[in-house]
């Protein structure tokens, strides 16, 4: 139900969990987050409150200077650390909020080509999708791509990639998302809340947009592939 991105210049880790908890108020059942550590991708996930992934944090840490998060409302598969995001296939992870309505017709065709998930939830299957379309040969940004022309139903979405410790791709199609823009470091998050103790300069993604971000910047996109511009907007909010 929460989504955050870091792209930082220290350990992102504590960071993570720290704008996780801004967007308690939400409700969640479950956390969890993903770093990306000399190309490599890991991921701690666990179910109840945030205090039990920062439990779980303190025996087995996880290092890295570029990482996603999430707090989960479960829709499809129960509370549980399977089914907890991130969400990994292969060389993706990503968090999403929302419902993909055609997930059973996409797992179908996924197992079609001897790919099987591992949890119950719509979102695996974005990861999967994501995962196919580069093994394919496909770049990062134009696996997502190819995977959100496959999807039906409401997202905020965003990804990291093995190999890749600049760049998160976030897209929304009936949820919200905001860049927050740092000095060499970019976030992203549900709101811009769950960014203010790291800036107050905020860009609000705009329906079916789609933002590739490093820690130079973000281009974000329409849903033609169109360059967007959205506007930074300072915003004030005690931190
Ligand atoms: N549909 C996804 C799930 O059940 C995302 C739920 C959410 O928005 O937190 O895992």
């Amino acid at each position: 139900c929460g989504i955050v991105g870091i792209l930082g210049t220290h350990e992102v880790a504590p960071l993570l969990v720290e704008s996780l908890k801004r967007l308690e108020y939400r409700g969640y059942d479950s956390a969890g987050i993903a770093t990306i550590n000399d190309g490599h991708l890991d991921r701690r996930r666990a179910v109840g409150k945030l205090v039990n992934l920062s439990d779980l944090l303190v025996h087995e840490p996880l290092a890295g200077k570029a990482g996603i998060g999430h707090t989960r409302w479960a829709t499809h598969g129960v509370p549980s650390i399977r089914n907890a995001h991130p969400h990994s296939a292969g060389r993706v992870s990503v968090v999403h909020n929302g419902i993909i309505e055609n997930f059973r017709e996409l797992r179908e065709w996924l197992a079609g080509r001897g790919l099987s998930h591992e949890s119950d939830t719509d979102t695996e299957t974005v990861a999967m999708l994501a995962n196919h379309f580069l093994s394919e040969g496909a770049s990062p940004e134009d696996a997502v791509e190819l995977t959100l022309a496959r999807l039906h139903g409401a997202y905020a979405l965003l990804f990291l990639f093995e190999g890749e410790e600049d760049l998160m791709i976030a897209a929304r199609k009936g949820s919200p998302l905001a860049i927050g823009h740092g000095d060499g470091e970019m976030f992203v998050g549900s709101d811009a809340i769950a960014l203010a103790p790291m800036t107050s300069r905020i860009t609000y993604l705009e329906e079916s947009d789609r933002a590739v971000v490093t820690r130079s910047g973000a281009r974000i996109m329409d849903s033609g592939g169109r360059l967007a511009n959205r506007p930074v907007k300072t915003i004030h909010i005690d931190a």
